[in-house]
């Protein structure tokens, strides 16, 4: 058993290149050899989201506080709130943020994934119809 605790990693700024908005990430890098797995906390203030990408592994993302938005390409803008878990399977082109009316919180989990950075998401397209 090895333990991650929030307090022993230092939040950053999440890279402006790859994000729009305002996000804090907290890197939790290796926390499992096999699958390897990465985990990032982010709190994205509202509007807050990444930029268009990839991941070559699946991804598990937690929502922990808040109203998470996100989209695959091709489809609607989906929220869905605190408590939920959005899988994004191996190369689907997608984002992920904050809803417009407050901030969120989600855990990443990356297995065996690295992630291929796209353009970023457009106002436009983060107001885009939205399901509930
Ligand atoms: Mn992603």
């Amino acid at each position: 058993m090895k333990l991650f605790p929030l307090a022993a990693h230092t939040p950053q700024p999440a890279d402006p290149a790859n994000f729009t908005g305002d996000a804090t990430l907290t890197r939790m890098d290796g926390v499992c050899a096999a699958p390897h797995v990465n985990a990032y906390r982010v709190t994205f203030q509202p509007a807050a989201r990444t930029a268009w990408h990839t991941h070559s592994g699946p991804q598990l993302l937690l929502v922990v506080e808040g109203r998470c938005r996100v989209q695959k390409a091709g489809e609607p803008v989906q929220e869905v709130e605190a408590g939920s878990v959005v899988c994004i399977e191996p190369g689907e082109r997608h984002w992920h943020g904050a809803a417009p009316d407050g901030p969120m919180t989600h855990v990443a989990l990356n297995l065996d994934a690295s992630t291929t950075w796209l353009h970023k998401v457009t106002d436009t397209e983060y107001a885009g119809s939205t399901e509930p």
